[in-house]
C-alpha cells in the first residue's frame, strides 16, 4: 500500500511525507491529550432519529447477520418467496428477508455496537449547567442537539472500532453518499461494490473533486480504525459491553488498501485521508482567533483555563504548517460559483441525514460527529461568514479575522477537534501499519 503512497497529494501541493512529520510528532500528542478534556469529551447528539430515506435496518448491523446467509431448509416458508398465497409488498419482503437472516443465524453479536451511555452523576449535575450556560448564547442555526431525545454521550466510554457492520446496509450508506456527491458509482463487473476511479475525477470540476476526496478520505479513516482496533479474539465479547481483544489486523488493512485487491485504487484512497486532513487543519487555522477566545466552558475554572492553553498551544503549532489548504481557488468561476456552492452545501446537508439511516449505534454515533465535525469545517472555509479582510490563504498559513458577530455551537467545536483528532490519529496508525510491514 505504501509504495504509491509518496510525493505530492494531487489539488493541493503538499506532500505525504511532510504530513506524515507534522502530525506524528507534533499534532498528534497535543490534540489527543486535548479531547480527553471534559470540554470535547461529552458530545450531545440525536441517535434516535428516523432515516428519512428508507426503513430502518438496524437489524443489520448484528454481526455476521449479512455475511452467513442461512441455509435454505431453516427459512421458515412464508418467507422464501415461494409462496404464492401470500401477497407481499417489497418492503414487508425485505423486513421478512432480513429478520429470518438474523432469526437463524446464531453466530451474530449484537453488544459489539454496543453504545455504553454512562455518564456520571457528578458529571450529569456539571452537563444541566452547560446546557444552561449554551441556552443562553445566541445560536444562528439548528443543530440536532436541540431535540428533545438528544443526549450527551461519553466519547471515551465508547471508541471507534471494529463493530462488525457490513454488507449490504453499510454499502447502501456508502453508496448513497458517494451519490450525493452527482458522481453515479459505476457498475464494475469484479466488485460487488460499484465504485469511483480516480481516472474519471480529472473530468470533474475542482469542487467536485474535493467534495469526493473529502468524504473518501474519512471513509478511509473509519476503515483505518476499524482494521487498528480490530476484534483479534471474542472470548468475553458476548458481556455488555463486549471486551475482547483489540488490536491492529494487518491482513484486514491490506484487503482494504492494498492496490492488487483494490484495483490499484487504495492509495489513492489513502491519498484522500491526508486531503481531507489538511482541509479540516486550515479551518482550524482560518477560524483560529475565534477557537482562541472561546471560553470552552465547563464550570471547572482550573479545567477550562487549560483546555484554552492547549488550544492555543495547539494553534500555534498548527500556524507554522507550511503548506496549507488553498480554499480561495474554490467557488470563484463566474456567476455559476453561487449555484455550485448552494449545491456543495445542499449535498452535504444529506450526507448528514443519511447518517441517521446508519444501523449500528455506534458507527452512527462516530459517522455523526466526523460529518458534522467535516461540515463544521467546510462552513468555515466556504461560508463566506469566516473571511477577513486579508482572505488570502496563499498569502501566508496565518489565520484571518473572524466577524466578531459570528458563534460556533458547541457541538460543532466538539465535533471538529474530535474530527480532525480521529484523522490524525489515522495517519499515525498509518505509520504502525508500515512498521508492521517491514
Ligand atoms: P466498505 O468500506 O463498505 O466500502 C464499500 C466500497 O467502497 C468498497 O468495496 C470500495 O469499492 C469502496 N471504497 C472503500 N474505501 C473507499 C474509500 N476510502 N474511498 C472511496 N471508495 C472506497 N465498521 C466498523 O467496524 N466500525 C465502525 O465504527 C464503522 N463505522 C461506520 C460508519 C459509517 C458512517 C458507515 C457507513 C460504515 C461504518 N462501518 C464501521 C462499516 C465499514 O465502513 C465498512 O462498510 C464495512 O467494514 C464493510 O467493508 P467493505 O470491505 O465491504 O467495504
Amino acid at each position: 500500500c505504501f509504495e504509491s503512497l509518496q510525493g505530492a497529494l494531487e489539488d493541493c501541493t503538499c506532500n505525504v511525507d511532510t504530513i506524515d512529520y507534522f502530525n506524528n510528532v507534533k499534532i498528534f500528542p497535543r490534540i489527543q491529550s486535548l479531547v480527553s478534556k471534559d470540554y470535547f469529551r461529552f458530545y450531545k447528539v440525536n441517535l434516535k432519529k428516523e432515516c428519512p430515506f428508507w426503513a430502518d435496518d438496524s437489524r443489520c448491523a448484528m454481526k455476521y447477520c449479512h455475511i452467513k446467509p442461512c441455509s435454505k431448509d431453516s427459512v421458515p416458508q412464508y418467507a422464501d418467496g415461494h409462496d404464492d398465497h401470500i401477497d407481499e409488498s417489497p418492503a414487508t419482503k425485505y423486513l421478512k428477508e432480513t429478520q429470518n437472516e438474523c432469526m437463524a443465524d446464531d453466530d451474530h453479536n449484537p453488544d459489539l455496537g454496543y453504545l455504553n451511555m454512562t455518564i456520571s452523576p457528578a458529571s450529569q449535575y456539571e452537563i444541566a449547567k452547560w446546557s444552561a450556560h449554551d441556552n443562553a448564547l445566541e445560536n444562528f442555526c439548528e443543530s440536532d442537539d436541540r431535540d428533545v431525545d438528544a443526549e450527551y454521550i461519553d466519547l471515551s466510554l465508547n471508541p471507534e472500532r471494529y463493530t462488525g457492520y457490513k454488507g449490504s446496509s453499510a454499502h447502501r450508506i456508502w453508496r448513497s453518499i458517494y451519490e450525493e456527491n452527482c458522481f453515479r458509482p459505476k457498475a464494475n463487473p469484479y466488485s460487488s461494490f460499484p465504485f469511483v476511479l480516480s481516472s474519471d475525477l480529472s473530468n470533474m470540476c475542482l469542487e467536485k473533486r474535493v467534495f469526493y476526496r473529502a468524504i473518501s478520505g474519512l471513509h478511509s479513516s473509519i476503515n483505518i480504525h476499524l482494521c487498528s482496533k480490530y476484534l483479534l479474539s471474542e472470548k468475553t465479547a458476548f458481556a455488555a459491553p463486549p471486551e475482547g481483544e483489540w488490536g491492529a489486523n494487518l491482513v484486514e488493512f491490506q484487503r482494504r488498501f492494498d492496490p492488487s485487491m483494490t484495483f490499484g485504487e487504495g492509495p489513492n484512497w489513502l491519498k484522500n485521508l491526508y486531503f481531507v486532513y489538511l482541509l479540516e487543519m486550515r479551518a482550524l487555522a482560518k477560524a483560529g482567533p475565534y477557537f482562541e477566545h472561546e471560553e470552552y466552558y465547563t464550570g471547572n475554572h482550573n479545567e477550562d483555563e487549560e483546555t484554552r492553553q492547549a488550544i492555543s498551544n495547539m494553534l500555534s503549532v498548527i500556524y507554522t504548517f507550511p503548506e496549507h489548504f488553498n480554499e480561495s481557488s474554490m467557488f470563484n468561476k463566474g456567476i455559476q460559483a453561487a449555484t455550485l456552492k448552494k449545491e456543495f452545501r445542499d449535498h452535504f446537508r444529506n450526507i448528514s441525514r443519511i447518517m441517521d439511516c446508519v444501523g449500528c449505534d455506534k458507527c452512527k454515533l462516530w459517522g455523526k460527529l466526523q460529518i458534522q465535525g467535516l461540515g463544521t469545517a467546510l462552513k468555515i472555509l466556504f461560508s463566506g461568514r469566516w473571511d477577513g479582510g486579508d482572505a488570502d490563504p496563499s498569502v501566508g498559513p496565518l489565520p484571518l479575522r473572524h466577524k466578531s458577530h459570528e458563534r460556533l455551537q458547541r457541538t460543532e467545536i466538539v465535533a471538529l477537534f474530535n474530527a480532525f483528532a480521529r484523522l490524525s490519529n489515522s495517519i499515525r496508525e498509518l505509520e504502525n501499519f508500515r512498521n508492521m510491514l517491514r
